[in-house]
């Protein structure tokens, strides 16, 4: 479907993700979602295929892929549920992070186990009153004789209770100006499924209207003790955590620029499908020139918002400056699985509505990729902000 050329390997590598989505995933997602289940086989065979690991260093046990085949790979299997990504994100966003941030001792320890999945990562920076506007939250780590001395709440941590390994935005220095110089991200460090003294995670977490079968937690920090060393990029990292948290947030959109077109694109087979054996007014619907303008409408949006995601994806791997191709993939495949999941829906009729077809899954699932790793909204801030930048007169 895509005019952009794909090595051997990545056909390789997407090929059998497809597969793998096609086989196990598209049949059960739906059934596993409506129950809330969290997807233990499907990771399984996620971790079989070490996905977890796919832009992680051979050095430290990964694939070694660029951020464009990772893209691809979240395109295929958001085409069978998002969730999926959704649960690889917050380990892919921490080894980036790590990577590009740590210190070595971090690295080591770190990055094997994420490529491995012997451990999960969660991301945790929006609080109950600040998501947008990261430099106005609360959460505070003061120095201690021993280390830091955590408090404050966070929310929407997905995989907050699963997570071995937290990557939290606090403010070390709440008195800065602007506050950002004053915030310092930590790798807290703890065991999956529990709580550590000092951290409340209330279970089975917050209610949503999709993205189910991966919870979505709040912490609660009551004086959660925190050595030095967990400061992300060690003492040279503290006043550095927004810029590294925000680094973290490009490449984490990317990957919901890439779910957009995998539900996009879900959306757009289901109908080709169901056009074809649904009968209305003597002739398959897909005859009626009203479904096949909607169908023309589908596959363009979806095809747009490929080339945009692994485009910006692709600058982005190549180390250059990506936030505007970054925040306009994002804005754009977002708004097009939103746009391509309500049309499925009204291709579907009744059909479309029932649980019993996957339209209502996918309508679910879209709004949340507008919201998630900056509002579209902000990626329109950051994409006109750029423009003016470059065209300054
Ligand atoms: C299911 C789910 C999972 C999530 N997972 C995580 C996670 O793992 N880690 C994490 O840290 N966060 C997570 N989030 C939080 C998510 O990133 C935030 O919800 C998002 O950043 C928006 O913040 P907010 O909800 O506080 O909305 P607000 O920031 O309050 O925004 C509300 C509205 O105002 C608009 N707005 C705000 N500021 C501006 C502006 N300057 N100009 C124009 N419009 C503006 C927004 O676009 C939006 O429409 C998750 C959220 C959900 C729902």
């Amino acid at each position: 479907m895509s005019a952009l050329a794909l090595t051997i390997e990545q056909e390789e590598i997407v090929a059998a993700v497809a597969e793998f989505v096609d086989r196990d995933v598209i049949p059960h997602a739906s059934e596993l979602e409506h129950r809330d289940e969290f997807p233990t086989s499907m990771v399984e065979t996620m971790i079989g295929m070490g996905l977890f690991g796919t832009t992680i260093p051979e050095e430290y046990g990964g694939l070694g892929l660029g951020l464009d085949t990772y893209a691809l790979i979240i395109v295929e299997l958001s085409r069978g549920w998002t969730t999926l990504p959704g649960i690889l994100n917050g380990s892919f966003i921490a080894a980036w992070m790590i990577r590009n941030h740590g210190t070595d001792e971090q690295k080591e320890r770190f990055l094997p186990k994420l490529a491995s999945c012997e451990i999960r990562a969660s991301f945790s920076m929006t609080e109950p009153h600040a998501g947008s506007d990261v430099q106005s939250i609360r959460a505070t780590a003061e120095r201690t004789a021993d280390g830091y001395a955590i408090n404050g709440q966070k929310m929407w941590v997905t995989n907050g209770w699963r997570s071995g390994i937290i990557m939290l935005l606090t403010k070390t220095d709440p008195t800065t100006d602007p506050p950002h110089k004053g915030m310092t991200g930590f790798i807290i460090e703890k065991e999956p499924e529990t709580e550590p003294p000092g951290l409340t995670i209330p279970m089975p977490g917050l209610k949503k209207l999709g993205y189910k079968g991966v919870e979505s937690t709040e912490l609660v920090f009551d004086n959660f003790q925190a050595p030095a060393e967990w400061i992300l990029g060690g003492e040279a990292g503290i006043g550095s955590g927004f810029q590294y948290f925000m680094s973290g947030i490009e490449v984490g959109r990317v990957n919901v620029a890439a779910r957009g077109v995998g539900v996009a694109k879900a959306a757009l087979d289901d109908s080709l499908r169901y056009v074809q054996e649904r009968e209305a007014f003597g002739k398959k619907i897909g005859h009626h020139q009203a479904v096949q303008l909607m169908l023309a409408k589908m596959a363009t949006r979806a095809e747009a918002a490929r080339l945009l995601t692994v485009q910006a994806a692709q600058r982005k791997a190549s180390g250059e400056r990506a936030d505007l191709e970054a925040g306009m993939a994002k804005y754009f495949a977002t708004e097009a699985a939103q746009e391509n999941a309500l049309d499925a829906m009204r291709i579907h009729g009744g059909y479309g509505y029932s649980l019993e077809y996957r339209p209502e899954r996918y309508y679910r699932d879209a709004p949340l990729l507008m919201i998630g790793e900056g509002s579209n909204e902000i990626q329109q801030l950051i994409i006109a902000r750029r423009l003016l930048e470059q065209h300054r007169i």
